[in-house]
């Protein structure tokens, strides 16, 4: 018996097991202070009352006869795909409902779609970057190429027409640095992943913190459903952390090495997956109602406003960050010359806020660190207040 000996090239994570240790210890020496976590990637606000009206009607349905059931469709129910492919056309996004199909989270597929590649591609991701692209790349033992995103380009790493990718991952608004990119950005990646015969992973979790005029799906952007797949999550933009739905766009003129993507997807999760449950695709559909939009907008108003009040303070103490107006993120410079660690210490130590230290995300993160916007309001003023206090000195 052999296991994957590419689990051995895994790279041990320590980042999240480490802050806890830390703020534990903290913790434990001075029980009396009050620390304030602006380091979590969880939202904290309650799902919207619509979207809890539909699950429990889903529930409902469930128990009885009549309404029963079962296994859903591999690819979600239609009505579901519907609301979505009129989500996209309600941002100038041409997304038909038979290209989507409906998964428990943009990590779940983020990971899975691999399965579907051959392990002597390519893969390219930016540096920092979300740890899954990485891991599920190595336990299915491919090579990875970074591009490197520093405060030089301002943390949007860009094609290098003189390396070769067949994998490509993008995330536009970007965990974690916050930055995001301009349609003529996409479309030199577009351009470079035609040219390189690759396929875009187009990850877009945090679309709907956008503010700006900044694309809100690749699909935004000419030729795009030539090269990319694009994955979207309720995760962020409805609260469903908890719930867990997303969906993935794989649109149907996509080919490569001769065979159709969609149909290789679909196959894989007909095989490995067996759908979302009935009251999950319920809420999710009441996600994409007018009431639904109206609601989950007040809730991503209230974490836009958190990362404004961050950002403000980072401006008036002229800190070098990216995020903050397209994203639930700011990905500051450390002060002082200080290390992403270093950081960490001294603002749990004097001020007792805790972030994420950015070396935690791939070497560019170091000297770097995320702050996020998914906490308390008071929490989060209280938290920049002693931010202010502390650098202004
Ligand atoms: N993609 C990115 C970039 C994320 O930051 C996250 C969550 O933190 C996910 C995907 C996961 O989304 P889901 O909860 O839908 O699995």
């Amino acid at each position: 018996m052999k296991i994957n000996k590419n689990y051995d090239n895994l790279v041990p994570n320590y980042l999240f097991a480490e802050i806890a240790k830390r703020v534990n210890d903290y913790q434990a020496a001075h029980p009396e202070k009050d620390i304030i976590r602006l380091g979590i990637g969880d939202v904290t606000l309650p799902l919207a009352p619509v979207v809890i009206d539909a699950m429990k009607k889903g529930a409902d349905d469930l128990g009885k006869k009549e309404t029963f059931k079962g296994y859903p469709d591999y690819e979600g129910y239609a009505f579901v795909r519907e609301a979505i492919s009129d989500y996209y056309k309600s941002f100038g996004a041409e997304v038909s409902s038979d290209e989507i199909l409906i998964s428990d989270g943009a990590k779940s597929d983020c990971g899975n779609i691999g399965d579907i590649f051959g392990s002597d591609n390519v893969v390219l991701v930016t540096d920092p970057v979300y740890p899954v692209y990485v891991d599920s790349n190595i336990m299915s033992g491919r090579s990875i190429i970074y591009a490197n995103c520093t405060k030089e380009n301002n943390f949007k790493a860009m094609p290098d027409e003189n390396v070769h990718a067949d994998i490509i991952y993008l995330c536009s608004p970007n965990n974690p640095t916050g930055s995001a990119y301009t349609k003529e950005e996409l479309k030199r990646w577009v351009d470079y992943a035609i040219k390189n015969d690759a396929v875009i992973l187009y990850d877009s979790a945090y679309e709907a913190f956008i503010s700006e005029d900044l694309p809100r799906s690749i699909y935004l952007i000419e030729d795009a459903k030539k090269c990319a797949i694009e994955f979207c999550s309720l995760s962020k933009t409805a609260g469903f952390t908890g719930t867990r739905c997303g969906y993935t766009v794989v649109p149907k003129e996509l080919e490569r090495d001769g065979h159709n993507i969609y149909k290789l997807w679909y196959r894989r999760q007909a095989t490995k997956f067996n759908g979302v449950s009935w009251p999950v695709q319920c809420a999710a559909a009441a996600v994409f109602s007018e009431e639904g939009q109206k609601q989950i907008k007040e809730n991503l108003e209230y974490y836009k406003e958190n990362a404004r009040i961050i950002a403000s303070a980072l401006d008036e103490l002229g800190i070098y960050y990216t995020g903050g107006k397209n994203s639930p993120y700011i990905w500051l410079e450390c002060p002082n010359g200080m290390d992403s660690w270093e950081f960490f210490d001294y603002l749990l130590n004097e001020i007792n806020v805790v972030g994420t230290p950015g070396s935690g995300f791939g070497k560019n993160g170091e000297g770097f660190f995320r702050l996020t916007s998914f906490g308390d309001r008071d929490k989060t003023i209280e938290a920049v207040e002693r931010i202010k206090k502390l650098l202004a000195k």
